[in-house]
């Protein structure tokens, strides 16, 4: 399933007129492809995945996931597309301090109504096996990205949208967490659209688009600024 996001328009209430975030952005994410939108601090990434996961609605434009469109979608039809099919890995890990690794996940299925046995292997599919009954603190930041993003996958989503990943690691394990991102995108035929204003990682993405005030402009994977 891929993510179309067409024609995009965002604006939010500055003062007497209106900032605009996402101008005319229009993207494609086809299943198994990492597609990474890089921009300064303040250029309207987190935004753009707040409109992509159908957190927050857009002045116009669409959002399609698996030919669904969202802006047809009611508030609880939206909940259901966003829980069946979208998983976010929020800038901010959110682990609970006093969940262990597996418990982490388990605490997310059983919010979702789920009672799959899926957490031990995706604890193994992002590379913590053995550190299942660890908790946030005793887990490094690595680790504790590793735990958010398998979280993220416990609903075996189409759509994988990813905030910032590597913003609180060294190059080093940035690196290996974008590797990580690479190989589950391709494992598991996930859409993922990734935001960050870290170019170090954009040589990981197939695709590199560039936010420039409010626009999204496509660019050449692996090229430097
Ligand atoms: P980024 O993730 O690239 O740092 P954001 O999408 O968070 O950018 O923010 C883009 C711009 O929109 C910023 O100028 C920010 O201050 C503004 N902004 C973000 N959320 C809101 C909001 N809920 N209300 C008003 N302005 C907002
Ligand atoms: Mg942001």
């Amino acid at each position: 399933m891929s993510l179309e996001l067409t024609d995009l328009r965002l604006s939010y209430p500055d003062g007497d007129a209106r900032l605009v975030v996402l101008d005319d952005v229009s993207l494609v994410v086809k299943p198994g492809e990492l597609v990474t939108v890089i921009g300064p601090s303040g250029s309207g990434k987190s935004s753009l995945l707040a409109v992509a996961g159908t957190l927050i609605r857009p002045d116009s434009g669409q959002v399609v996931i698996g030919g669904v469109d969202a802006s047809g979608l009611n508030d609880r039809e939206r909940t259901a597309l966003r829980r069946d099919r979208i998983g976010i890995v929020f800038q901010q890990a959110n682990l609970i301090a006093s969940l262990t690794a597996l418990e982490q996940l388990r605490a997310m299925d059983h919010m979702r109504g789920g009672t799959s046995g899926r957490a031990a292997d995706l604890l193994r599919a992002v590379g913590l096996a053995g550190k299942e009954n660890r908790r946030p603190h005793q887990l490094s930041g690595g680790e504790r990205q590793r735990v958010n993003i398998a979280r993220a996958l416990m609903g075996d989503p189409a759509v994988l949208l990813v905030d910032e990943p590597t913003s609180a690691l060294d190059h080093a394990r940035g690196g290996e967490i974008m590797e990580l991102l690479a190989r589950l995108t391709g494992e598991r035929a996930v859409a993922t659209l990734l935001v960050t204003h870290d170019v170090a990682q954009i040589r990981h993405a197939h695709r590199v688009a560039e936010m420039d005030d409010g626009r999204l402009l496509e660019r050449e994977p692996g090229l430097r600024p």
